[in-house]
């Protein structure tokens, strides 16, 4: 789960790590306040969504008058932000933070990962903070210092003054960046952080050490350790399809490819977006209905794969073992009945009352196409999305 850069740097300031003085706000009237609040000669107006790159996408505005702080505020409050990784609808911002201006001396970037390699928290580190990591480590990867940190000593004073010197922080300011990670590091652990990226950090003119930026991202399976963490979840950031999903109790992320998949079980719903891939197409989502489908969760699956207008096909590929195939296929049947389903279905059923399920879809008169293994349910289907796409009548041609 993902928070706001205003929460994310209200948690750290509870670890020490120090942030410049910022106020959240919600309308222009209260980043007025704000502004009046905070005092000072220079403000920052920044949009809250839970997107990088929000600087040169003009989500980003230094502010020289309190005027100004309005004028910049009732641009970004409601604008649509298209960054680099909203993608190209961009997100509305209905959030903004505004801060007291810092006076930047030098940027840095200071992020923090669970490696599963070396099974342990990874401080990484940069002298070039401001720009994405992830150019960085393709262009100077030599400018990028990590350490895997020991669960049993934390980060230790060394390994911290060490990193610090090596990405450029002033001597005079190695005391305040070592606390700093040390914080960092501690925020990380206690609220089950899966992610913490400060980019930047900045030394200020006077030599202190501030997160100018944050972003967390918390475990979601250790989320019930952390009400006050989850209680700061914005539903309106989340891809909505998903969080309908959640409501349903259904396991689903939304992808790039245009082949729907409702599958029982993880295993097998990974197995099934691989086989699709393995015959040239890409899958739309992952959606795992779980060991307990019924027919409203089913229907709901198909509803939910629906609201994707890239959706060209649907694959269902069920495994009955506690789940019965006719159980399946009464959900599969009301479902397409009840969606007015207008693409291509192919299920593929194995296991418990699968020939009683068959029975059930054929004697349906729907155009559902039947498979028999993975391999054929996966052929079928990306031949009638082909056919869809070159706009023949795929149904017929593929069953
Ligand atoms: P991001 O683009 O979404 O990562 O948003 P950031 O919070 O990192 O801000 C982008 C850039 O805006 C930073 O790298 C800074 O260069 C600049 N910026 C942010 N806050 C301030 C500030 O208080 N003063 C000045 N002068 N620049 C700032
Ligand atoms: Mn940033």
């Amino acid at each position: 789960m993902n928070v706001h850069e205003y929460q994310g740097k209200e948690i750290l300031r509870g670890y020490g790590v120090a942030t410049p003085r910022g106020i959240p706000c919600f309308s222009v009237a209260e980043a007025d306040e704000a502004a009046r609040e905070l005092g000072g000669k220079v403000w920052v107006v920044k949009a809250q969504i839970h997107a990088g790159g929000r600087g040169k996408g003009g989500g980003v505005k230094v502010a020289k008058s309190p005027e100004e702080v309005h004028e910049h505020a009732r641009k970004i409050l409601g604008m649509t932000l298209v960054t680099h990784q909203t993608g190209p609808a961009g997100r509305v911002v209905k959030r903004l933070l505004v801060e007291e201006g810092a006076d930047i001396r030098q940027e840095l970037y200071v992020g923090m990962v669970v490696d599963r390699a070396t099974q342990r928290v990874t401080l990484i580190a940069s002298s070039e903070g401001g720009m994405e990591i992830e150019e960085v480590a393709a262009r100077s990867p030599h400018k990028i210092y990590k350490v895997a940190i020991d669960p049993l000593e934390g980060l230790t004073e060394q390994q911290a003054g060490q990193v610090a010197r090596q990405i450029g922080v002033p001597e005079g300011s190695i005391a305040e960046a070592r606390a700093f990670m040390q914080g960092l590091y501690r925020a990380f652990v206690d609220c089950d952080a899966a992610l913490a990226e400060i980019n930047p950090l900045i030394i200020t003119g006077e030599g202190k050490v501030l997160a100018l930026d944050a972003k967390l991202n918390f475990d979601s399976n250790a989320l019930f350790r952390h009400p006050e963490i989850q209680a700061m979840r914005d539903l309106h950031e989340e891809d909505p399809a998903e969080v309908e999903a959640s409501r349903f109790d259904l396991s689903y992320i939304s992808l790039d490819g245009n082949i729907g998949c409702l599958v029982n079980g993880a295993g097998l719903a990974m197995a099934t977006m691989d086989v699709i891939k393995l015959y040239g197409a890409q899958p739309a989502n992952f959606l795992d209905v779980g060991g307990g489908a019924t027919p409203q969760k089913v229907t709901a699956a198909f509803k939910l794969m629906l609201r994707n207008p890239a959706v060209k096909g649907i694959l269902v590929n069920i495994f009955g073992g506690i789940m019965r195939c006719d159980t399946i296929a009464e959900g599969v049947i009301s479902a397409v009945r009840e969606v007015n389903l207008h693409v291509p279905l192919v299920v593929r059923m194995k296991g418990t009352n699968e020939h009683l399920g068959k029975q059930l879809l054929e004697n349906s008169g729907l155009p559902i196409i039947a498979a028999d293994d993975m391999a054929d349910a996966a052929r079928k289907i990306v031949a009638a999305v082909r056919g869809t796409v070159e706009g023949s009548p795929a149904q017929g041609e593929a069953a």
